[in-house]
């Protein structure tokens, strides 16, 4: 099976890190590592590109990691940090000319067509050509995307629910999640190659498990490599990183990439 490329574009929580009125919280300014955009990851095999949410930072960094080529997109839910950065698609199709197909459960899909609608009607052709195509899926079930095979996974984030991922067996995805809600899940993917999973503070959270359930979560899963996302500035990169590297357990970092 081909190579996927993964990289961590945005790996920061809704405030990203430093927060406004340059915040840092406990983690150490001068280390590179603990700047976080909002959450966000692209992956790629055989030349196709499939992204994971448009964060409001998309526009940096896509210029950033010189990112050309967006061939879906991923909604995992519609909290702002996951797609206020939506408006940037329109760049793509500018260049592409094509209309970008984007990937929405019924909740997300409600919500964009509500705050976005300018992308996906034809009510103004002139000014505002519809830009995106709507691609329905659900949890639950499995997807051919772009080559990659796409498992789709229903989690709880606290009054909401949102999706996670698994791509071809080996990458599992889950990012804003309180509880799964297949009690199967963890033994779905153990073993497996690489867990992406959010890891937002120490602290108890109503939406977002918090560090030590996660910790317990890896322990019963043994992924052979995990990296922790979706951080605030509760979480500083170089202490979780002497902590946990041991384990084969990562802070991601913006632009962190690996190979799998
Ligand atoms: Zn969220
Ligand atoms: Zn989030």
């Amino acid at each position: 099976m081909k190579k996927i490329k993964v990289k961590i574009l945005g790996s920061g929580g809704s405030f990203g890190v430093p927060v406004l009125f340059d915040r840092w919280g406990k983690c150490d300014p001068d280390n590179k590592k603990n700047i976080r955009t909002r959450p966000s990851a692209i992956l790629e095999k055989d030349g196709k590109t499939i992204l994971i949410d448009t964060s409001p930072d998309l526009r940096f960094q896509m210029i950033d990691n010189k990112i050309n080529k967006i061939d879906s997109v991923l909604f995992t839910h519609a909290h702002a940090d996951h797609i206020h950065g939506i408006n940037d698609l329109r760049c793509i199709h500018l260049a592409t000319n094509k209309k970008v197909p984007v990937y929405v459960d019924k909740s997300t899909k409600l919500v964009l067509l509500k705050s976005f609608e300018y992308l996906f009607s034809s009510k103004n052709l002139e000014q505002y050509p519809p830009i995106c195509e709507i691609k329905d899926y659900e949890a639950g079930n499995s997807y051919e995307i772009n080559g990659f095979n796409v498992r789709v996974i229903h989690q709880n984030h606290g009054n909401i629910d949102s999706l996670g991922y698994i791509f071809d067996n080996k990458i599992a995805y889950n990012l804003d999640v309180k509880y799964f809600y297949d009690k199967n899940y963890l033994d779905l993917i153990k073993g497996i190659e690489c867990w992406i999973l959010g890891c937002l503070r120490y602290e108890k959270h109503p939406a977002h498990a918090e560090y030590d359930e996660i910790l317990k979560w890896i322990d019963y899963v043994q992924p052979k490599k995990t990296y922790l996302s979706h951080m605030t500035a509760l979480i500083d990169y170089e202490t979780e990183y002497q902590n946990l590297s041991k384990y084969n357990i990562f802070p991601s970092y913006d632009g962190c990439t690996f190979h799998l």
